[in-house]
This record gives structure tokens, sequence and C-alpha cells, in this order.
């Protein structure tokens, strides 16, 4: 799981982040909220260090990633992370964009870096995929093969930011479906999203951002079903 306590970040003068709580237990899956520069995205940096935090602690799976001392590789390799756009290596194959980092990172051999590669293209219905190229995939396919990418790693946490805003409609479901599958399996998951639908069926926790600040967090149901600030019900009656 994941524990943040009192995270501050700020870019020059300007505070992002003012003091984030937030927890994701594990196997729990928690959705993030908010208007657009709220600090989501930079919550995310900062858990895989992506970004360094001001100020705060991040507990990840055990490892405090805000401790100067920490083994970063190491504590990355537990963390997988999906973008909005999908970051594949445009010329490698689906398949090696999927064994590159286990091989690299992991040291697996090759043929272990395939097997495990393509159980996971077959976990997100493109097991047929594995020697094509990215160009030659619609970008729901390009962002089901980012997020094989990334099991095939073995996250113990996995970060998603916007997974979806960057698709065509009609791809948005193949891609939260295969979200869907990967929290019935009791992935832990930290996911930014503007699906209210996928966060009301689908997390445990919806946690809401504004201006660095976490302004409202609870059961999926009450957070979304029963706002009680007013940035919330803005918030909402633009994206619903
Ligand atoms: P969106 O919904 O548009 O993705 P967000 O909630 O993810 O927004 P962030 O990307 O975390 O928001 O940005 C929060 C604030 O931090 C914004 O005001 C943004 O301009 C600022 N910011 C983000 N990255 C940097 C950076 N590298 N340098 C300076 N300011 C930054
Ligand atoms: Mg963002």
């Amino acid at each position: 799981g994941v524990v943040i306590d009192g995270l501050h970040k700020s870019y020059g003068p300007v505070e992002v982040l003012k003091g984030i709580d937030l927890e994701v237990a594990p196997g729990q899956v928690v959705c993030l909220i908010g208007p657009s520069g709220s600090g989501k995205s930079t919550l995310l940096r900062c858990v895989n260090l992506l970004e360094q935090p001001n100020g705060g602690s991040i507990d990840v799976g055990g490892y405090d990633v805000t401790d100067p001392d920490i083994d970063v590789d190491a504590m990355r390799r537990n963390v997988g992370m999906v973008f909005q756009q999908f970051n594949l290596f445009p010329h490698l194959t689906v398949l090696e964009n999927c064994t590159v980092a286990q091989q690299k990172v992991l040291k697996r051999k090759k043929p272990d870096a395939d097997r495990i590669a393509e159980k996971n293209l077959a976990k997100v219905g493109l097991g047929e995929f594995g020697d094509r190229y990215p160009d030659q995939l619609s970008g729901g396919q390009q962002q089901r093969v980012a997020i094989a990418r990334a099991l095939s790693m073995d996250p113990k946490l996995m970060l998603f930011d916007e997974p979806t805003s960057a698709l065509d409609p009609e791809t948005v479901g193949e891609v939260l479906s295969i979200m869907r599958n990967l929290a019935k399996d009791g992935m832990t998951m930290l996911v930014v999203t503007h699906e209210m639908a996928f966060a009301r069926d689908v997390a445990d926790r919806v946690v809401f951002m504004d201006d660095g600040v976490v302004v409202e967090s609870g059961p999926a149901a009450q957070v979304i079903g029963d706002p009680q600030t007013p940035r919330m019900q803005d918030f909402l009656k633009r994206v619903l």
C-alpha cells in the first residue's frame, strides 16, 4: 500500500501540493479527481520520485521513498506507471516494449521475459499482437500494451494518470475494462481519472483535490453521490 503524510511540493515560489494526506491500503483502488492544475499529476510523480517532494513522507510498501538513502531503482521496480500518452518505444515491437525493462532492470533472461510479456499481453487481450509496432495499433490497444509492459515488472502498486484521456471515445471502454479486471485481481491502484462511472463502480475510495489540498475523501458513493463542499459540487457539475 501507500501512505502519504503531509506531502508538500513547490516549483520555485509556487506551492503546488500543500500538505496532502492520502492512503491506499493494499489491494485497494483509490481514484484521485480534481480540476486541471490541482496537483494530481504532481502527486503521482512524487510517489515514484519523478519529482522530489519538499516535505512530508511517502511510504510505498514499507519503503520511505522520501528517505535520502533509499535505493530509488529498487523502489521504482515496485511501482508501475501508466500515462495519458502511452510512451511506447516506437522502434520496438509490442513484445520488445514489454521485455526491454525486464531484461535491463530485472536482469531476466530473454526466454523468461518473453514468456512473462506474452502472459501479460494475453491478459490485456493482445496475445496475437506481439510482432506489431506501436503505430500499427489503435490508441486503446497502445494503452493496453503500456499496461502489459507495466505489469511485466511485477509491480506492487500501479499508478495511472488519466489513462483514457487521450483515447477516442470508442476505445475508452476497453482500457477501463482491463483496469477493472486488475482491480478485481487485487492490484493496489492509485488512479487519476475523469471517468466518474469508473470511480463510482471500481474505487474503494475517492479523493477530490483542488488547489493542492484534499478537499473531500471517502467511499466513492459518498464523495460522488453526496458531495459536501461547494468546490466538489461545482466540479461534479462540470464533469458529469
Ligand atoms: P491536469 O488535470 O491538467 O492534468 P493536474 O491536477 O495534474 O492537472 P499538475 O500537472 O500536477 O496538475 O500541476 C499542478 C500545478 O503545478 C499547475 O499549476 C502546474 O502549472 C504546475 N506545474 C506542474 N509541473 C510543473 C513544473 N515542472 N514546473 C513548474 N510548475 C509546474
Ligand atoms: Mg495531470
